[in-house]
């Protein structure tokens, strides 16, 4: 089956789909991102991914490239047409084609990009009955996490350090001790005492759209919950660990850096809120 890409007003064959060489995405990573999920023909929060991509142009000061109406529908076509019932939809919006200036450029037709993938399996053999192993790491970003920019090269390193220990992935620490989030994920865990915590939303991690879904569905189902920083000593003595994105919606983590969270087994709050999702996605009501 042929495999499509969308690129500034046009479909075209995947292989062939391309930006101008003086694109700011490319040249300065001056654009942004969004990834949806797909699961089983339906789009996981498609609203709130769209409420933050704006946020994110907004911040930048990049104009949106479409409507948001159209947006959408261009996104749910390029998904049909590449008959994704399972996968992701990529999309990427930078400010422009312009001669290279660090300066913004006179106002231009912002570019956008939109790709899709399959994905087999939402989570690998043994990640659900083992869990996942993180590494922590020092954060070294900038101070405006909460922009999804596609400047994402100390997440590339940090990925790149978390695949070479074998771990899923790597937990990013400020200079103060407390973890801030994974590279691509969120961060969270269950205390000793059963309290849920994750850190709040700030300038200093993005505010994950799978992360809000499971605040609502922990705060539905009546559990403690404290949004604050925690230090890796205590995710250590937690009783649970886990990572939230769009694309491992809740995924428990049993080792850090080497070291048994808990019984070293997935636990009940990490696991309930994984399937939760999940039913909401598949029920249409996220
Ligand atoms: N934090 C970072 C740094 C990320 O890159 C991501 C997703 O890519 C997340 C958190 C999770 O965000 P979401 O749940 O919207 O996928």
């Amino acid at each position: 089956m042929a495999r499509w890409a969308y690129v500034n007003g046009r479909y075209l064959p995947h292989d062939r789909a391309a930006v101008h060489i003086e694109d700011r995405g490319f040249q300065l990573a001056d654009g942004v991102y969004e990834v949806v999920t797909i699961l089983d023909g339906r789009f996981a929060d498609m609203d709130g991914h769209l409420d933050r991509l704006d946020r994110s142009l907004t911040a930048l000061g990049i104009p949106w490239p479409v409507s948001r109406r159209v947006l959408e529908r261009v996104i749910r076509e390029l998904a049909r047409r590449n008959g994704i019932h399972d996968g992701a939809v990529y999309m990427q919006v930078s400010r422009g084609v312009a001669p290279r200036d660090f300066r913004f450029p006179s106002p231009r037709p912002s570019s956008l990009v939109i790709t899709t993938r399959r994905v087999r399996r939402w989570a690998q053999p043994g990640q659900l009955e083992d869990g996942v192993p993180v590494i922590t790491i020092p954060d070294i970003r900038w101070g405006r996490r909460d922009i999804k920019t596609t400047g994402l090269l100390a997440q590339v390193f940090g990925k790149q350090q978390a695949a070479e220990a074998g771990a899923f992935e790597a937990w990013m620490v400020d200079p103060d001790g407390t973890v801030t989030e994974g590279c691509s994920s969120n961060a969270w865990i269950v205390t000793a005492e059963g309290m849920l915590v994750t850190r709040e939303p700030s300038h200093k991690i993005l505010n994950g759209v799978t992360r809000l879904a499971l605040l609502r569905l922990a705060r539905a189902a009546e559990l403690p919950i404290e949004e604050r920083p925690f230090t890796v000593a205590e995710a250590l003595a937690a009783r649970e660990a886990f990572v939230s994105s769009a694309g491992t919606f809740a995924l428990p983590v049993t080792r850090i850096d080497g070291h048994t969270v808990g019984t070293g087994k997935p636990g009940p709050v990490a696991l309930g809120l994984r399937r939760a999702y999940i039913d909401d996605v598949l029920r249409g009501s996220l």
